[in-house]
C-alpha cells in the first residue's frame, strides 16, 4: 500500500514540478519521498536555489515560515496545517520585550526554532550548531538567549559572555535524563553516546559528544566507532541507518521512544493530498515581519 502511494507521489511531483523536502525527524516513509532531507536551516537555504516554485515542506510551522522568509517568491506548503512546535509556541513576545527592557545592554539571540514574530524582535538567529559562534561574535557582553534553556546552558558553559536564558525547552529532548545515559552505558558499553544540546545540562555532561542534528549526521563517517546511541528525536535513527547501513544505532530512550508528536503528524497521504492541493496550508508571512526576521537570519548567515 505504502509503495503504491509513494509511486503516486513521485509521479505527481514530477508532473506538477513540486519539490518535497523533509526534516530529519519526519517518519521514514516521508523521508523516502523527499528530494532533500536535513535540518530546518539547511532545507530553508536549499529552497532559494532550486528551480521549482512549489515546495512541500514536511516539517513544522516555524520551518516552513523560515523558508518563506528566505524565499518569499516560492510557494511553501505545510502539508499538515496544525504541525506546530511546542518550544516555538512557548515564547511570549511580551515577556521577551520585558527581558529586553530590563537588560538594555544585551543583544537578543533567537534560535531558528522560533516564530517569524520572535525572529523579528531579535538581533540575530542561531542554530544548535552555530549558537556558540553567534554568541561569541556579538559586540556586547550580555546576551538574551531564547527560547531553549538547555541550549543556553551549553552556550553558557562555553562562553565568557553573560547569558540570560528564556525559560523554554523542547519537551522531546528535555525528557532525557541521566538514567537513560547510565542504562545506555551499561547496555552498550562499546557505543558512543551522542546527545543534542536541547537535552538537559546533566545529560549533556554525561554523554560523549554534544552535537546538533547536522553534527550527528556527519559524526559516524569520521568515527572509528561502530555503535552509537542517539540522543535526539527518533526520526534521526531512520536517517542514520540509511546513511550508514554498516554501523549500528540505538535510541537513547527505548521505552517510550523520544517522539515529537508534531513531527510525526505528516503522513504519506498528507503529502499526496498537498500535491493534489486538497489539503495543507500555504505559508504567508507579513512583509514587515518578514523583512525584520530576514535581517536576523542574514546576520547569522554572515558569520557562519
Ligand atoms: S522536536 Fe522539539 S524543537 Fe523540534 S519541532 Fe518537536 S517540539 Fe519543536
Amino acid at each position: 500500500m505504502n509503495e503504491k502511494v509513494k509511486n503516486e507521489i513521485i509521479k505527481l511531483k514530477k508532473e506538477k514540478n513540486f519539490l518535497i523536502i523533509a526534516h530529519n525527524y519526519q517518519i521514514g516513509d516521508v523521508q523516502d519521498v523527499a528530494d532533500f532531507i536535513g535540518d530546518s536551516l539547511e532545507l530553508s537555504k536549499i529552497i532559494k536555489d532550486v528551480e521549482q516554485k512549489n515546495i512541500i515542506f514536511a516539517g513544522v510551522r516555524f520551518m516552513a515560515e523560515t523558508a518563506k522568509i528566505l524565499a518569499p517568491e516560492k510557494n511553501i506548503i505545510l502539508p499538515v496545517a496544525d504541525a506546530g512546535c511546542e518550544m516555538a509556541d512557548m515564547v511570549d513576545i511580551q515577556k521577551v520585550l520585558k527581558m529586553q527592557k530590563k537588560n538594555p545592554k544585551a543583544k537578543t539571540v533567537a534560535y531558528v526554532n522560533t516564530t517569524a514574530e520572535v525572529k523579528a524582535i531579535s538581533d540575530i538567529c542561531c542554530t544548535s550548531s552555530n549558537a556558540l559562534l553567534v554568541v561569541n561574535s556579538l559586540d556586547v557582553e550580555e546576551v538574551i538567549f531564547l527560547p531553549d534553556k538547555n541550549l543556553a546552558s551549553y552556550v553558557k558553559r562555553n562562553t565568557d559572555k553573560k547569558i540570560i536564558p528564556y525559560d523554554g525547552y523542547c519537551y522531546v529532548h528535555n525528557q532525557f535524563n541521566i538514567l537513560d545515559v547510565k542504562r545506555a552505558r551499561e547496555k552498550y558499553p562499546d557505543a558512543k553516546i551522542l546527545i543534542h544540546p536541547e537535552a538537559p545540562e546533566d545529560v549533556q555532561l554525561l554523554s560523549d559528544e554534544i552535537l546538533s542534528t547536522g553534527g550527528m549526521i556527519k559524526y559516524p563517517q569520521k568515527s572509528d566507532f561502530f555503535k552509537f546511541v542517539i540522543g535526539t528525536e527518533d526520526g534521526m535513527l531512520y536517517r542514520l541507518k540509511k546513511l550508514y547501513p554498516e554501523k549500528i544505532f540505538y535510541p537513547l530512550r527505548e521505552n517510550p521512544r523520544a517522539l515529537c508528536v508534531n513531527m510525526k503528524k505528516t503522513t504519506l497521504n498528507d503529502i499526496l493530498l498537498a500535491l493534489r492541493k486538497e489539503s495543507g496550508e500555504e505559508i504567508f508571512v507579513e512583509e514587515n515581519i518578514r523583512l525584520k526576521a530576514l535581517k536576523s537570519i542574514e546576520n547569522m548567515l554572515e558569520i557562519s
